[in-house]
């Protein structure tokens, strides 16, 4: 078993208490490791140290870029070069199957990692047009100490996608991973420390959210708060960063809908990606097309097989290379799922197919649900409008372009969707009409380093990833030179 030490001014150190925490596989329910559990006073070290660092030009003025860019690039190598160890911690610590955690998170990380130092020599303002002899410069700035409180259902991957455009622009960071997986940014802060990240340029504080994450959303030496979690949290950021008027970026909750219109007549892979959508991280995931809509001409078929298949999706144990699908994160979150699943029964949806806890031999030690299918002919069922975050798919059935756009976007919710159909001119229709960061069209789940990732509504604002990432992270001031010399242009009150 691992002990764990939190990353505070390129240290490794113990919680100020001195307390810890274990963390379970959620697979099986071992022991795999300790980590501290911190408090406020492991933040005001955090802050101090990221404000120290802030201060050396040679890491936030614009000169340090390169050097910048070097750091990420190296942060990203070494997440390769560990790529196996890290994949296993976080498959363990989250209960993600290896296979996802391997091929995706990990590698996705890294990637984050060098497309920011692709854009971290190319963070600059603009020349502004304004009229007279003047010259006018929109300059972007970084902001200072920024923090960033993340969610568990990604952890690695939040964890480059916060600190990555952090970094990149020369700002310094106190991240807090969350409380059921904190153990790949300690991992990360491991690589970081290897590859000569400068001391205090990141801290990674662990613990309880609600003393470690009020205490950054409340510390007056901290400029901004970039969040990821559900939106009942979200709100409570907002509140707190709004008594010292930090930034703040908000990506939360979602009841994305994945439409399938009746020309997109490939059975199979419509069926494919209405599950990809839903139970891939065992519908743990932000962006899950949780409500399937579908075509009454296509209904009954794309049920039959959507049935069929749910039915045949491997559930296990996390390293087993086999699992499609598998634990949730822990009893609360499994006991949260099986409320929803019998709020769905009772207020009259039809149960398809699952809907259950899996108990089934080794499962019965870890926190298995099975893939879950209802049918659903009202929108104002509780499971059609609140995010339920396990694998829990409403299937619908609707009549008109009109009708769907309109159940589409009943929800508090604005985060993704989807569009299937070959009509390129309705694709485009519908996508505008949807209300939601991200739309798809004939395709899920597809997020890129390269594109902007964020919702809309009460979903949250701000984004991820992409150049529009950088937003998040900087300011601008503006610099307006005089350039004429006669004085009577010369400002004066009299
Ligand atoms: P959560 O809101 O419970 O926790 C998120 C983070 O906030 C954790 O680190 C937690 O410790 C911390 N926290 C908890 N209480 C806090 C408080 N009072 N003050 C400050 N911080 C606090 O969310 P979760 O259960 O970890 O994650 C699931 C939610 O995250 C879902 O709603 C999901 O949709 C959302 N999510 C959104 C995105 C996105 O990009 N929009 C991505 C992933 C997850």
């Amino acid at each position: 078993m691992t002990h764990y030490q939190m990353y505070i001014n390129g240290k490794f150190v113990d919680a100020v208490s001195g307390e810890t925490v274990a963390s379970r596989c959620p697979s099986d329910g071992e022991e795999i490791a300790v980590y501290p559990k911190g408090g406020v006073a492991d933040v005001d070290l955090a802050v101090a140290a990221a404000k120290a660092a802030f201060a050396d030009p040679t890491w936030s003025k614009p000169h340090a870029s390169q050097d910048r860019a070097a750091l990420l690039r190296a942060i990203a190598q070494g997440i390769r070069d560990n790529a196996d160890h890290i994949s296993e911690v976080e498959a363990r610590d989250s209960g993600k199957t290896i296979t996802d955690v391997s091929l995706v998170d990990v590698q996705w990380a890294a990637d984050c990692f060098d497309y920011f130092a692709d854009l971290a020599t190319q963070i600059y303002g603009e020349v502004i047009p304004v009229p007279g002899d003047v010259l006018d410069i929109a300059l972007r700035e970084p902001l200072g100490v920024c923090s960033a409180i993340v969610a568990w259902n990604y952890p690695i991957m939040f964890a480059a996608w916060k600190i990555a455009p952090c970094l990149a622009a020369g700002n310094t960071m106190v991240f807090k991973p969350a409380s059921h997986t904190s153990l790949s940014a300690l991992e990360l802060a491991n690589i970081m420390s290897k590859v000569g990240a400068p001391a205090g340029v990141v801290n990674i504080v662990t613990g309880p959210g609600s003393e470690i994450g009020e205490a950054i959303c409340n510390h007056p030496e901290i400029e901004k708060v970039s969040f990821t979690g559900s939106t009942s949290v979200g709100k409570k950021v907002m509140q707190m960063a709004s008594s010292t008027i930090k930034k703040v970026t908000l990506e939360l909750g979602g009841k994305s809908p994945n439409i399938f219109f009746d020309d997109f007549t490939n059975l199979e892979a419509a069926v494919g990606a209405a599950m990809l959508g839903m139970y891939f991280n065992a519908g743990q995931t932000c962006i899950a097309g949780s409500r399937v809509f579908v075509h009454e001409n296509i209904y009954d078929a794309f049920k039959s097989e959507l049935v069929r298949r749910v039915g045949n999706i491997p559930v296990g144990h996390c390293l087993d290379y086999d699992t499609r699908m598998g634990a949730i994160i822990s009893e609360g979150q499994m006991n949260a799922i099986l409320n929803y699943i019998e709020l769905g029964k009772q207020e009259g949806a039809n149960l398809l197919i699952g809907g259950h806890r899996m108990t089934e031999g080794a499962l019965s030690k870890g926190y298995f649900i099975a893939p879950t299918v209802f049918e659903c002919d009202r929108d104002d069922y509780t499971i059609m409008q609140e995010e339920i975050f396990g694998p829990v798919l409403c299937l619908c059935k609707f009549s008109t372009e009109e009708e769907v756009i309109e159940r589409a976007n009943n929800t508090i919710y604005g985060l993704a969707s989807a569009v299937w159909t070959l009509d390129i001119k309705r694709a485009f229709r519908v996508a505008k009409a949807l209300k939601a960061g991200q739309v798809w069209i004939n395709q899920y789940l597809m997020i890129s380093n390269f594109a902007p990732h964020g919702g809309f509504k009460q979903s949250g604002f701000g984004k991820d990833l992409s150049k529009y990432a950088i937003d998040g992270y900087t300011q601008i001031k503006n610099i307006y030179v005089e350039l004429c010399d006669d004085d009577a242009y010369m400002s004066t009150f009299e």
